[in-house]
C-alpha cells in the first residue's frame, strides 16, 4: 500500500487526520480500522485520529495522489523550504505567487523547479561530505577506524559551519574522538588525552589537509 512508486493501489482510500493542526495522511486500506492502525506511529502523542473515507482519492498514488491532493484543498510543506503550497501556488509573506507546484513522480512537493534543484544539490554535497570525510580523516590520521559519520548538508552555506565530522578510534584511546573536517584539533576523552600526544607524535610529519 505504498503510495510512492506511482503504481495503482487496490484498496479504498482513506483520510486520516489528528491534531490541533489538522494534520493528516492518506492511505489505502481495507477498512477505517486498519487506516487508523497504519497512522498510528505518526499521530503518537496527539490525541485521537480521526478517519474518513476518501474516494477522490481511490487507486492514486505517486504524482497523482500529491496532485489530487492538491486540487482538493490540501495545503502540504515544499519538501525543500519551509513554504506552504497550495493547488493554486503560495504566499511569500502577504503576496500570493500563481505558481503550480513541482510534484515529482513519487510524490514529493516543491514551490518550483529551483526548489526542487535546491534539494537535488544539498543532498548531493551531503552525501559528498560525508565520502569526503571519511577520506579526509584516514589520510591525516593514519591507523584509526572510523566508527560514525556525521555529514552536513550544508557546507559553503553557513562559512565556519560543519563541514562533517566523525567519530574515530586511534591507536591506544579508550574511547572514540572527534574530529571535523579540516579541524586542526581532534577531540579526545579527557583520560585519553596522553594517549593521543603518543599517537599523534608517531605520525610522518606533512602537511594538514
Ligand atoms: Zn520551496
Amino acid at each position: 500500500m505504498k503510495s510512492t512508486d506511482g503504481r495503482k493501489t487496490n484498496h479504498a482510500a482513506w483520510t486520516c487526520t489528528w491534531g490541533d493542526d489538522h494534520r493528516a495522511e492518506v492511505v489505502h486500506a481495507m477498512d477505517a480500522d486498519s487506516a487508523r492502525r497504519s497512522c498510528d506511529g505518526y499521530a503518537d502523542g496527539y490525541g485521537d485520529i480521526a478517519v474518513k473515507r476518501s474516494p477522490q482519492f481511490d487507486g492514486l498514488s505517486g504524482a497523482e495522489l500529491t496532485r489530487a491532493q492538491m486540487a482538493d484543498g490540501w495545503q502540504m510543506p515544499c519538501t525543500d523550504c519551509e513554504h506552504e503550497l497550495y493547488g493554486w501556488g503560495r504566499y511569500d509573506g502577504d503576496d500570493e505567487i500563481h505558481a503550480e507546484p513541482f510534484v515529482r513522480p513519487c510524490g514529493a512537493v516543491y514551490c518550483d523547479r529551483s526548489c526542487y534543484l535546491a534539494h537535488a544539490r544539498r543532498l548531493g554535497r551531503y552525501a559528498g561530505n560525508r565520502v569526503g570525510v571519511m577520506i579526509d580523516a584516514t589520510e591525516r590520521w593514519p591507523g584509526i577506524e572510523i566508527v560514525h559519520v556525521i555529514g552536513s548538508a550544508y557546507s559553503g552555506e553557513r562559512p565556519g559551519g560543519p563541514v562533517g565530522q566523525v567519530r574515530l578510534r586511534f591507536p591506544g584511546g579508550r574511547y572514540p574522538a572527534t574530529w571535523g573536517r579540516g579541524d586542526r584539533h581532534v577531540y579526545v576523552a579527557q583520560c585519553d588525552a596522553a594517549a593521543w600526544r603518543e599517537y599523534a607524535a608517531s605520525i610522518p610529519t606533512k602537511d594538514a589537509p
